[in-house]
C-alpha cells in the first residue's frame, strides 16, 4: 500500500512537471530557467505551493498568496499521471512477468513511455491546441521498435504488424479527409499523425473502436460544453484528448465492445 501511495505521488510529481514544461512550450517561454511563479500576482512559489495536488486541496483551489481561483487542470493532470503509474505498477505485477527474460524489462517500459506521451500529447491538445510533433514521432518508433522485438522473441506476428500500419494508415486517411472536406476547420493539422500513431498502437479491429468513441465522446462533451454556455455553435474543441481517450479504452475493452456492437 506504501509503496503505491508513493508511486501514485511519483506519477503526480511528473504530471506537475509536464503542466510546467507543457505551459511553458505553448508560451514560448524557456524550459527550464526560472522559478514557478504564481499566475495571478507573479510572486515566486515555495516548495510547499507545489505538492502536486495537496497544495491544490489544502489551499481549496486557491493560491497561498493572493486567494485566487487555480486552474483545474493542474490537478486533473496530476490525478491523470499519478493513475497511470499505479496502473503501471499494478498491471507490471500482475501480467508483465510472464514474459520471457528481456522482455521482462522492454515490455513495462514500452507502456509506461506510450502511457507518458500519450498523456503529454493530450494534455497539450487540450491546454493550447497543439499535437506536439517530437512526441508523436517517438511514440510511433517506440512503437515500432517494440513490435520488432517482439517479433524476434516470437511474440508478435509480422501479419498483426501489417494490419496494425492499415489501421493507422486508415485513421489517419480518414482525419485528413475529414479535415479537407471541412477545409482545416473540422481537425486540426496535427490530429492526422497523431491517428496514424493510435492506429498502429491498438491495430485492428480495435482502431474502428478508438475512432468510434473519440467522435462519440467528443460530440457529448462539445454538446455539453455549448449547453453550458462554454463553447459556441461551430467553435472547435482539441481532439487530440478524445483521440487518446478512445485508444486507451479501445486497448482494455476493444474486444468486448466489438462483440457488443455486433450483438
Ligand atoms: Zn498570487
Amino acid at each position: 500500500m506504501g509503496l503505491l501511495i508513493l508511486t501514485f505521488f511519483f506519477g503526480a510529481a511528473v504530471g506537475s512537471f509536464v503542466n510546467v514544461l507543457v505551459e511553458r512550450s505553448i508560451a514560448g517561454k524557456d524550459w527550464i530557467k526560472g522559478r514557478s511563479k504564481c499566475d495571478h500576482c507573479g510572486k515566486t512559489l515555495a516548495w510547499y505551493d507545489m505538492i502536486p495536488l495537496l497544495s491544490y486541496l489544502f489551499y481549496q483551489g486557491k493560491s497561498r498568496c493572493c486567494h485566487k481561483r487555480l486552474s483545474w487542470r493542474h490537478p486533473l493532470v496530476e490525478l491523470l499521471f499519478g493513475t497511470l503509474f499505479v496502473w503501471w505498477l499494478l498491471v507490471g505485477f500482475m501480467f508483465f512477468r510472464l514474459a520471457v527474460t528481456p522482455l521482462l524489462v522492454i515490455q513495462p517500459l514500452f507502456w509506461l513511455i506510450t502511457g507518458v506521451v500519450l498523456l503529454i500529447v493530450a494534455v497539450a491538445d487540450a491546454y493550447g491546441g497543439v499535437i506536439l510533433m517530437p512526441l508523436v514521432k517517438i511514440g510511433v518508433v517506440s512503437v515500432v521498435g517494440y513490435r520488432i522485438i517482439l517479433w524476434l522473441f516470437g511474440q508478435y506476428q509480422l501479419v498483426d504488424g501489417g494490419l496494425a500500419l492499415l489501421a493507422g494508415l486508415g485513421y489517419a486517411g480518414f482525419l485528413a479527409g475529414l479535415r479537407y472536406l471541412t477545409k482545416g476547420r473540422g481537425m486540426g493539422e496535427g490530429d492526422p499523425y497523431l491517428a496514424f500513431l493510435l492506429g498502429v498502437l491498438v491495430g485492428w479491429p480495435r482502431t474502428l473502436v478508438a475512432a468510434l468513441l473519440a467522435f462519440v465522446v467528443g460530440a457529448i462533451v462539445g454538446i455539453i460544453l455549448i449547453g453550458l454556455g462554454k463553447k459556441k455553435m461551430g467553435s472547435t474543441i482539441p481532439f487530440g484528448p478524445f483521440m487518446v481517450l478512445g485508444a486507451t479504452l479501445a486497448l482494455w475493452w476493444g474486444e468486448a465492445i466489438i462483440r457488443f456492437l455486433l450483438g
